[in-house]
């Protein structure tokens, strides 16, 4: 199988810059860390490439200092390294960030799978691997936990609030990956040793074809109008008195407020 794995860059927590007249994140100011529901979608995308003598390739869409986890992914098993950079691409949603990608895949495939992680830490919508299985006219099954190839086609169990769902479904697809799908390897020392001779493909948007009026800020539909810290307003009453007393106004108070 050719597997197509999304890995994203996030800013390391406590290093995080916003820009105060855009309200967008300095991604290229930030440390970066390897999103960490990307490690399962990584060691997912090369369990199964082990089993079908496949290839993964690891894709981000990231600033040049990005370079660091594709190389990371390297050590755990990716094949070959892809990171799209381009100024094009700053300010993006996930519209703009799953058609870029998009652009990628198409332009790397084909590919029998593209492996997501379930969601991001920093931006946290979990729209990516959906959005990205919409712009390639390609199914996709989310919250994948566990995964068996089938002959021609891949038998899928899928996490939901109230159980699990079995899924069958025939590649080309775009999955996301549950934190419970396996318990991702340690870097290989052979492949860190190897890690100054790999070459990390760095791919502008002109190199992947994609339309200038869908990337980055231009691209994106929602924006940032502010950014702000939530206000905190505590209020704080001390219930005094006999046992009976406060215990009654402690028990009217958790029924005022629904709780009981
Ligand atoms: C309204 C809004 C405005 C935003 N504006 C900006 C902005 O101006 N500047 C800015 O820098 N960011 C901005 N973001 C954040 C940006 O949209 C996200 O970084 C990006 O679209 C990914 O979305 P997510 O983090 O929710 O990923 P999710 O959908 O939660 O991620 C799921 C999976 O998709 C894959 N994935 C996601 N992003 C990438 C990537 N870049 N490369 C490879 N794989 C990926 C990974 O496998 C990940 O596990 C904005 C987000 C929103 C909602």
């Amino acid at each position: 199988m050719r597997i197509m794995c999304c890995l994203k860059p996030v800013p390391k927590p406590g290093s995080v810059k916003v820009d105060p007249e855009t309200h967008t994140l300095k991604r290229e100011e930030s440390e970066l860390v390897l999103n960490p529901y990307d490690r399962y979608a990584l060691e997912a995308a090369v369990e199964l490439a082990e089993k079908t003598n496949g290839k993964v390739v690891a894709v981000s869409m990231a600033p040049p200092n990005a370079k660091d986890i594709l190389l990371e992914a390297f050590a755990f098993g990716a094949d070959e390294l892809v990171l799209l950079s381009d100024r094009a691409f700053a300010g993006a949603d996930t519209l703009a960030t799953s058609y870029t990608l998009a652009c990628a895949a198409k332009k790397l495939g084909p590919f029998d799978l593209i492996v997501c992680g379930k969601v991001s830490v920093d931006g946290e919508t979990a729209q990516v691997g959906p959005e990205l299985a919409a712009w390639l006219g390609l199914p996709s099954v989310t919250w994948v936990k566990d995964i068996k190839p089938l002959n021609d086609s891949l038998e899928l169990i899928r996490t939901r609030e109230f159980g699990e769902e079995k899924i069958k479904a025939k590649p080309p697809l775009v999955i996301t990956i549950e934190h419970e799908a396996n318990v991702p390897r340690p870097p290989s020392i052979k492949r860190l040793l190897k890690q100054d001779e790999v070459e990390v493909k760095i791919l502008s948007a002109g190199d992947i074809g994609a339309k200038e009026e869908y990337l980055g800020l231009n691209g994106s539909p929602t924006q940032v109008i502010d950014t702000f810290a939530p206000e905190y307003h505590g209020k704080r009453e001390i219930i005094s008195g006999p046992p009976e007393e406060v215990s009654e106004r402690l028990l009217s108070i958790l029924k005022e407020r629904g709780l009981i």
